[in-house]
């Protein structure tokens, strides 16, 4: 089959193994039955925004056209640095942007997908936001009323504990074996106590397998800015990654290209 479109983030349900889809004109193809065929991304040479659809010859944050990366809400630093999260000043790019995405509960989490790792994410959004990330097992930590907050707490925690996931590593399944919960309870005493009354007690343990036949011993990036035509075996996906025999694809930095994707 081929479908023809722009690239977009992958989607995916949290079933085991996780289950991925592309999607083409808002037409969901799943990708797990693939698995062991020939695949082929053949950019066609053209990009557009992913928020206004408008052409462009260079996408930013994954995407957006300059307009956009300037004036959306969600392209804002403070997405990248929660703690810096300014809508109480008045003057968050767009205050209903604010409302719905950064004023609601928010978790505090750890997860592991190379070694530990705390993040934070609405809490609506914690599975998506763990296997976008590749997590094998996560558990929430914190639970606090507003993203700022979670942010002020994740740049606490990353002192004792990393705040970044080695992609290669991940990709290559080579993944530290620590107790989330010992860690939870080693992080609580170091937490300063305002923070301790948003303590979930006894989080749930959440376990992803991601769909795969082989695992890669070595990574390649493969991208459609340095090659048009990306083609070899599907061997597997994880996080936002398309795994091939011949390198990883990561499918959310191409968001916008258009593409013929055959398989
Ligand atoms: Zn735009």
């Amino acid at each position: 089959m081929e479908y023809i479109g722009y690239l977009t983030s992958l989607r995916h349900e949290p079933s085991d193994p996780v289950n991925y889809y592309a999607e083409f004109n808002h037409t969901p193809v799943s990708l797990n039955q693939h698995l062991g065929e020939e695949i082929e991304i053949a950019f066609l040479d053209e990009k557009a925004c992913c928020h206004c659809g408008r052409k462009i010859k260079k996408t930013y944050n994954n995407g957006y056209c300059y307009k956009c990366l300037i004036q959306l809400p969600e392209n804002d630093l403070c997405i990248v640095k929660p703690e810096l999260c300014h809508y109480h000043k008045g003057t968050c790019r767009d205050s209903r942007f604010g409302d719905r995405h950064c004023m609601q509960p928010h978790i505090v989490y750890l997860a592991l997908s190379s070694d530990v790792k705390v993040g934070i994410t609405r809490k609506t959004n914690m599975l998506k936001r763990w296997i976008d990330q590749g997590a094998v097992r996560a558990i929430p930590f914190l639970e606090v009323p507003a993203r700022k907050t979670a942010g002020e707490i994740e740049v606490y925690l990353a002192r004792f504990i990393k705040d970044k996931t080695n992609w290669r590593k991940m990709l290559k399944n080579e993944t530290a074996d620590h107790d989330l919960f010992q860690i939870k309870a080693d992080l609580l005493d170091q937490l300063p106590s305002e923070y301790k009354k948003y303590l979930i007690e006894e989080p749930e343990l959440h376990e992803f397998r991601y769909p795969h036949i082989t695992t890669p011993e070595k990574i390649t990036s493969l991208s459609l800015d340095k090659q048009s035509v990306i083609k070899g075996k599907l061997t597997g996906i994880k996080a936002q990654y398309l795994i091939l025999d011949t390198g990883v694809f990561h499918v959310r930095k191409h968001t916008g290209y258009k593409v013929a994707f055959r398989l």
